[in-house]
C-alpha cells in the first residue's frame, strides 16, 4: 500500500519511525548516508560499520543472503557490562561477598558463541551452566581450567553426569551439581564414595513467586522444577546421615525468562533469600546463591512492562538484586554469600542479525487487464456505480457495497455463469473503490469506527527470502517481536506499508506485527518501493538468544550462512570466521536420504531415457549437471545462478 511521502524526511525521522533508538542499546545506529551501522561498543569515536558494506563483503566472499551476521565485540562487551555493574554496586554498597557470572548454553549452543564466551570471560570468572551432558561435554571442554570460572549442573543428572561433575571438582573447577529432583541424591552420594571425589551440591528451590511475562508457568505451585519445601528438608537430613551436610552449599532458582517487571524479581530474590537463611539454620555450609537468568531484553525499546520489553535498566536490576540480598541475610546475621546469575538472553540477543534480501512485492492494487467485450454484467455496472456516491459521508457504504458484489461476482464464477476475465474486472474494480476510500480517509480527522484496521486490508506483501522456522522461530511459536527494519536507502522516505512473508509458502511464515512506540504493535512495515536494478536488503535484530537452535527444517530450508565478525578500534573490522550454510545434500542427508543413492538412482532414469531415445546423452549429461550442481547448492534463493 502506497504511504504519502513524508515532506522533509530526514535521518531523524528513520530513527523515530524504526525506534532503532529505544531497542538497539547503543550498539546500532543510522549513518548520513541512510545505512543501518554498528558501532564498536568499546570506542566511543568509531563512526560505525555499515550492514550494506558487511553484505557486499559477504557477497564477494560467496555468503549469501540470507546471512547470520554476528558481532563478537557485542558478546564481550554484555559480558563486561553485566560484570562491570554488579561489581559497582557490591562496591557502593559495601556488601561482602563477590559476583560470579555463568552463561546457559541452552541460550546458543553454537560453537563459535561457547568459545567467545569462555575466552572473554576469563578475565571476569564468566563461568556456564548446563542443563544436559552434551552442554556439560560442551563447557568442560571449552572452559579455561586455570581460572575460577564456575559451572553449575542443571538438569536431571543420571550417573554418567555425576560422575563428570565430580571430575571436573577434582581438576579444581568449582562444579555444582544442583539437585533438581530427589532420585539425584543417592546417585550423588554412591558416586562420591565410589570415586573418591566430594561434591560441590547445590538445591534448586521451587519458587511460589508469581512472576509476569511469557514464561512465567517455570514458576510457582505446579512448576515442574526444583524442589519443594518438604523436598529439600529430605535432601538435609538425608547429607546430615551421610556426614556431607557441608557440602551442601549453594541455593538455586531460576523465576523463568524474559521478565519485564522489576518488581517480580525483588519478589523473587527475597523468597530465595528466605530458603537460603533457613538452609544457613539448618547447618549447610552455605556460601552462594543463584538467581537464574531472567533478566529481559527490552525487544520493543518501550521501557514497559509488558512481556517482549522490560521496566529497568542493567543497573537497576543488579542494584535491586544486591540490595534485597544484603538487606534480608543482614537482618539474619548470616555472612553474604557470592551472587551467581545465570543470565542468558541479555548476554547475547544484541549480538546477531539476521540480513536478508527482498525477492518480490505483491501489491493490492488495480492491475491493467485487457478487457473482453463480453465481460459486462450488472454486478459489474453496480459496482462502477459506486464511484457516483463515494463521498466521505458515505464512506462504510461504500466499502461494504463494494465488498457485497465483489462476493456475488465471486459466487457467479464458483457456479461457471461469469468467466475468469469478468471475475478479474470485478476484484480490479474493488481494489479501485478501496484505495479510493483509503484516500478520502486519509483527509479525514476521524475515523469511522468499522473502518479502523482498513489500512491493513491493502498493506503489501514483501517476500523475503528467509524461512522464519528455521531462523526466527520464537516469531512463528510466541509471537516473538524481534525489530525489523531496510538497513540502508533510509535517507529516502519510505513510500509502501507491507506485511513481510517468508519463502516457505506456509501462512504461517510471515511477519505481521512490528514493534512500535504509540501501541502494542504495528500490523505493518514502511518499507521503500523496489528498485530494478537494486537489491533491498532487511535485517531481524536482536536475534541472537534462542533463536539458533530451535529453528527446524520446514520445506527443508537449512541453516543460513554465518559470518562473525570483529570490529578493530581503529574503525576497521575482520570477518573472524565463517560457516557455509548447509547445502540441499546436507539437508537431505539429515532426514535419512542417501544423496549417492539419490544421484544413482536419477543418472538412471536419465539413462533409461537415452536407450529409449527420448533424450540425446548429451541432454542427459546436462540433465545430470544441473542435478549434481543443485545438490551442493544453498537451500534458498540464489539469484546469481540465474546470470
Ligand atoms: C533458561 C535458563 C536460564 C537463562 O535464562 P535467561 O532468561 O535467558 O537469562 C538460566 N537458568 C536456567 C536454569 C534456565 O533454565
Amino acid at each position: 500500500m502506497k504511504i504519502d511521502r513524508q515532506a522533509g524526511w530526514t535521518i531523524d525521522s528513520a530513527k523515530s519511525t524504526y525506534g532503532i533508538e529505544n531497542w538497539g542499546n547503543g550498539y546500532f545506529d543510522i549513518n548520513a548516508g541512510g545505512e543501518v551501522i554498528i558501532k564498536n561498543p568499546s570506542c566511543d569515536s568509531s563512526s560505525g560499520l555499515s550492514l550494506l558494506e558487511i553484505i557486499e563483503g559477504l557477497r564477494d566472499r560467496d555468503l549469501h543472503m540470507p546471512a547470520l551476521l554476528r558481532i563478537e565485540n557485542i558478546i564481550d562487551h554484555s559480558i563486561s557490562k553485566l560484570n562491570n555493574s554488579f561489581n559497582k554496586i557490591i562496591d557502593r554498597l559495601g556488601y561482602q561477598g563477590q559476583y560470579r557470572g555463568v552463561f546457559p548454553i541452552k541460550v546458543n549452543q553454537q560453537a563459535q558463541i561457547v568459545e567467545e564466551v569462555a575466552q572473554f570471560g576469563v578475565r571476569y570468572s564468566h563461568g556456564f551452566e548446563v542443563g544436559s551432558k552434551p552442554e556439560m561435554i560442551a563447557a568442560l571442554s571449552t572452559l579455561d581450567n586455570s581460572s575460577d570460572q564456575m559451572l553449575i549442573c542443571n538438569g536431571y543428572k543420571d550417573q554418567e553426569f555425576v560422575d563428570l561433575a565430580l571430575q571436573a571438582v577434582k581438576l579444581g573447577t568449582r562444579c555444582f551439581v544442583v539437585i533438581e529432583a530427589l532420585a539425584e541424591l543417592p546417585i550423588i552420594i554412591e558416586r562420591s564414595k565410589a570415586l573418591g571425589i566430594e561434591p560441590l551440591i547445590g538445591v534448586r528451590a521451587k519458587m511460589t513467586s508469581k512472576v509476569g511475562g511469557h514464561w512465567n508457568s517455570t514458576s510457582g505451585d505446579r512448576s515442574v522444577f526444583g524442589l519443594s519445601a518438604s523436598q529439600i528438608i529430605q535432601v538435609v537430613d538425608v547429607l546430615k546421615d551421610n556426614n556431607m551436610l557441608h557440602c551442601l552449599q549453594l541455593l538455586h532458582c531460576h523465576l523463568g525468562s524474559q521478565i519485564p517487571n522489576i518488581r517480580d524479581i525483588r519478589g523473587g530474590v527475597n523468597e530465595a533469600c528466605r530458603y537460603y537463611a533457613d538452609l544457613c539454620k539448618e547447618g549447610a555450609a552455605m556460601n552462594y546463591i543463584d538467581l537464574g537468568g531472567g533478566l529481559a531484553v527490552d525487544y520493543t525499546g518501550a521501557h514497559s512492562q509488558e512481556s517482549q520489553s522490560r521496566n529497568y535498566s542493567l543497573d537497576e536490576y543488579c542494584e535491586d538484586v544486591v540490595e534485597t540480598i544484603m538487606s534480608t541475610l543482614d537482618a539474619y546475621g548470616i555472612r553474604h554469600p557470592t551472587i551467581v546469575t545465570e543470565s542468558g538472553r541479555a548476554t547475547v540477543a544484541y549480538s546477531s542479525i539476521l540480513l536478508f534480501n527482498i525477492l518480490d512485492v505483491t501489491r493490492f492494487e488495480p492491475i491493467e487487464i485487457k478487457t473482453s467485450r463480453d465481460a459486462s454484467h450488472e454486478l459489474l455496472d453496480n459496482m462502477r456505480g459506486i464511484f457516483e456516491y463515494l463521498k466521505p459521508a458515505r464512506l462504510q457504504e461504500c466499502f461494504n457495497d463494494a465488498h457485497y458484489y465483489r462476493d456475488e461476482i465471486r459466487e457467479l464464477f464458483k457456479r461457471g455463469q461469469i468467466g475468469l476475465r469478468t471475475r478479474a474486472e470485478a476484484e480490479n474494480l474493488f481494489l479501485q473503490v478501496l484505495h479510493q476510500v483509503k484516500s478520502l480517509l486519509s483527509e479525514m480527522d476521524q475515523i469511522p469506527k468499522e473502518l479502523e484496521g482498513f489500512d491493513e486490508s491493502l498493506a503489501d506483501i514483501y517476500y523475503g527470502n528467509f524461512s522464519l522456522f528455521q531462523s526466527l522461530p520464537d516469531s512463528w511459536a510466541i509471537d516473538q517481536m524481534f525489530p525489523v527494519m531496510p538497513v540502508h536507502r533510509l535517507q529516502e522516505a519510505p513510500d509502501r506499508r507491507a506485511v513481510l512473508a517468508d519463502i516457505t509458502c506456509d501462512c504461517d511464515g510471515k511477519i505481521d506485527r512490528f514493534i512500535a512506540t504509540d501501541r502494542e504493535y504495528n500490523p505493518t512495515l514502511p518499507l521503500h518501493s523496489l528498485q530494478d536494478s537494486q537489491e533491498y536488503y532487511l535485517g531481524v535484530f536482536l536475534v541472537g538468544a534462542y533463536q539458533e537452535t530451535l529453528g527446524d527444517l520446514h520445506n527443508l530450508f537449512g541453516d543460513t550462512n554465518v559470518a562473525s565478525i570483529r570490529l578493530r578500534d581503529d574503525g576497521g573490522y575482520e570477518f573472524v570466521k565463517e560457516i557455509h550454510g548447509d547445502t540441499i545434500e546436507d539437508v537431505l542427508g539429515y532426514v535419512e536420504y542417501q544423496p549417492w543413492e539419490m544421484k544413482l538412482r536419477y543418472r538412471n532414469k536419465l539413462e533409461a531415457a537415452v536407450n529409449e531415445g527420448r533424450i540425446t546423452a548429451r541432454e542427459r549429461q546436462q540433465m545430470m549437471n544441473t542435478f549434481n550442481a543443485s545438490m551442493q547448492g544453498y537451500t534458498y534463493y540464489e539469484k546469481d545462478h540465474l546470470l
